[in-house]
């Protein structure tokens, strides 16, 4: 009796996932029999006692092979689930983590508390999650979205389009704020908003093999303490925010201190909070720059 029904397949999958200590491999089994079926998660459920053919399985034997050796699902099927948003993934981006939804929640009801059209700008988009969440659920924002690496941003561009967001999210090649042109990309910012590189080298090294044999080293390591885009980010962020304006990072568990450091050595903000993800880690960080009446504002007009 050697007919693979769904629930079998369903079965035998997690099983073999979870012997080879795959994350999650009960949602990893179900992501991959939809990918070959093409079928919705629920139709799995409803579909149980299909019987599945043998091209299809000949398909599903590679995907599980590879996923059994931690290549991660996402970009085994090409795809992941954001903020309810469903994504392009490939491994020119990094995969969006839940962590990061929780910088989203937050951008969103900062955006959401203040009047009128709201100028974002995301720095290092990769797959451009941020900015498409942000541009989703908050139709008063205009988003600039940035990243140094062009295949990275043709993803985010297939994203943006597919998702109907072209009109209000722009996307620039280039390094950090180095394409953004002050007053023409957008008046100053009332957000900036960033998930940074920010793995230092001897955390990268002990990370975990479906991170760092798949995932862009260079979306991940930020230097020898992995606060070299956060020194770069703080610096240069202040010129570019309107004056009650905030940025808001995501930060690794046990960088709160150096960062709260930076933060008060630049002398450009006026308070920063650190705030602590669903488990407990320190992960968001929000800064209101330090406003200077005497300063030299920046005009608010912009043909962008
Ligand atoms: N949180 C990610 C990880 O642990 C790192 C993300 C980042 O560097 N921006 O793999």
């Amino acid at each position: 009796m050697d007919v693979w029904t769904i629930k079998r397949l369903l079965d035998w999958i997690t099983g073999y996932l979870t012997k080879q200590g795959v994350d999650s491999p009960h949602l990893s089994a179900e992501l991959l029999l939809c990918e070959v079926l093409t079928l919705e998660r629920i139709e799995l459920y409803t579909q149980f006692d299909r019987v599945v053919a043998k091209p299809q399985l000949d398909a599903l034997h590679s995907l599980v092979k590879r996923a059994g050796e931690h290549e991660p699902v996402a970009y085994l099927v090409g795809r992941c689930e954001f903020y309810s948003l469903s994504l392009k993934i490939t491994p020119d981006c990094l995969i969006p983590r839940p962590e990061t939804e929780e910088l989203v929640e937050r951008a969103i009801l900062f955006l959401r508390d203040r009047p009128g059209s709201q100028a974002v700008l995301d720095v290092g988009t990769g797959s451009g999650c941020i900015a498409a969440a942000i541009a989703k659920n908050v139709p008063a924002a205009q988003v600039v979205a940035t990243d140094v690496c062009e295949a990275a941003l043709s993803v985010a561009a297939g994203n943006i389009r597919s998702l109907g967001l072209a009109e209000r999210v722009r996307l620039l090649a280039g390094d950090l704020f180095d394409p953004v042109i002050k007053g023409l990309d957008g008046p100053a910012f009332d957000l900036i908003v960033s998930n940074p590189p920010y793995v230092s080298e001897s955390e990268y090294e002990a990370l975990d093999k479906n991170v760092k044999d798949y995932e862009p080293k260079r979306a991940l390591l930020a230097g020898a303490d992995g606060l070299d885009l956060y020194r770069r980010i703080i610096a240069e962020a202040a010129e570019y925010l309107k004056p009650d304006g905030a940025l808001m990072l995501e930060i690794g568990c046990r960088q709160g201190a150096s960062i709260s450091d930076l933060l008060a050595g630049s002398g450009d903000y006026g308070h920063a909070r650190i705030e602590k993800d669903l488990s407990g880690h320190e992960r968001i960080v929000k800064a209101v720059r330090l406003f200077r009446p005497h300063g030299d504002e920046d005009t608010n007009e912009s043909f962008g």
